[in-house]
């Protein structure tokens, strides 16, 4: 059977590998932090569990959530039925979200139970040559020749990746993403002007959503995100953590109406958060000559529906380039 790598833990390296490997392809995964879930990470701030990346698995086809029902059967996923709000708390409906159970980043783990995940190894050169696709370490320590690579990192980041096909990497380059600060504060008891509602989204010049993480199932505590709007976590990308985090905290008192002080803090900058701009390739990026191929949410549509979606794509062509003996044509 063909040995493939995949490189990036995200939902589009997770749900490659989960397609590869139900259809028996030996998958090596490689991801550069700690954990999986790539901007579907999930984090710990104390004692608490909270999701730092996309806070829910949303999309809106229904083979996606077809999909995601699958794992809600499984206990993976779980619906969380809350009450959204804007920023005057004026318009209140009740939404329901798809989230992995206890964190999101367990969803991605999930999916990567048949493949070898090696974390904490960031990849820095692919290479396509007789013998293989090689992959080295970014010390340029030689990891191994595979049957094929796939690049699922962010578009800036997969760009050097790339670079054994020119043309991909361009693609690549084409992409435009976004930045984000993301605040996470723990308070001894819940802000009064939250109570009843957990999602608040909609016009703010500063923020771009607030969620109560601690309302989502089987979570604990008082624990509040705040994803600052794109404008204003680029003007602020360079800024010194600990300033900035105190600044966010004082935005936030000014709109709660009270100045609680949290028993614990954390603040993350996602320097590629979102794609705002996609390479707009409507076929999957494989090259059968090189045996290279990439994935992710800069393919053609921005988001996790989409990362997943690029994904299917190309496990559709890599299982369908499989000759007789297993091996990739
Ligand atoms: C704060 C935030 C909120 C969001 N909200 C939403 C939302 O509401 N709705 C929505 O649809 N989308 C949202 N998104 C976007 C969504 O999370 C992404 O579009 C999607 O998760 C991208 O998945 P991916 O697999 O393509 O990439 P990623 O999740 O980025 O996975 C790529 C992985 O590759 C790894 N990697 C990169 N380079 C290397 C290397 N050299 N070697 C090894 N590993 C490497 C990275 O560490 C990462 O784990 C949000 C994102 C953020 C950050």
């Amino acid at each position: 059977m063909p040995r493939i790598a995949i490189i990036g833990a995200g939902i589009a390296g997770a749900t490659l590998a989960n397609r590869l490997t139900y259809s028996g392809v030996t998958v090596d995964l490689f991801e550069k932090s700690r954990g999986t879930g790539g901007r579907l990470a999930s984090t710990r701030v104390g004692q608490l569990s909270a999701d730092l990346g996309a806070p829910y698995l949303d999309g809106c086809s229904s083979e996606f959530e077809r999909f995601l029902n699958s794992f809600v059967e499984k206990g993976v996923v779980e619906t969380w039925r809350t009450t959204r709000s804007d920023f005057d708390l004026n318009q209140q409906e009740s939404i329901d979200y798809k989230i992995g159970a206890g964190r999101n980043s367990l969803f991605t783990r999930e999916l990567l139970k048949g493949a070898t995940l090696h974390t904490e190894t960031r990849i820095g050169v692919v290479w396509s040559d007789k013998q293989g696709v090689l992959i080295r370490d970014d010390q340029g320590y030689l990891i191994d020749y595979f049957d094929a690579v796939v690049v699922a990192a962010p578009a800036p980041q997969a760009v050097p990746l790339l670079e054994t096909s020119p043309r991909f990497a361009h693609r690549a380059d084409q992409a435009a993403t976004s930045a984000n600060w993301i605040a996470l504060f723990q308070f001894d008891k819940r802000p009064s002007r939250l109570d009843g509602v957990s999602v608040i989204e909609g016009e703010h010049p500063e923020f771009y959503r607030i969620i109560v993480e601690s309302d989502k199932p089987g979570r604990e505590g008082v624990l509040i995100r705040v994803e600052m709007r794109e404008s204003w976590s680029q003007s602020h990308i360079d800024d010194e953590r600990e300033p900035l985090l105190q600044m966010i905290e004082a935005m936030l008192a000014d709109w709660l109406g009270e100045s609680l002080k949290p028993s614990t803090s954390k603040i993350h900058r996602w320097l590629y958060s979102r794609t705002l701009q996609s390479a707009q390739l409507t076929q999957p990026l494989w090259d059968a000559e090189l045996s290279i191929g990439a994935c992710g949410d800069w393919i053609n549509e921005p988001g996790l529906e989409g990362a997943w979606k690029s994904a299917n794509e190309l496990a559709d062509v890599i299982i369908d380039s499989f000759g007789a003996g297993g091996n990739l044509s």
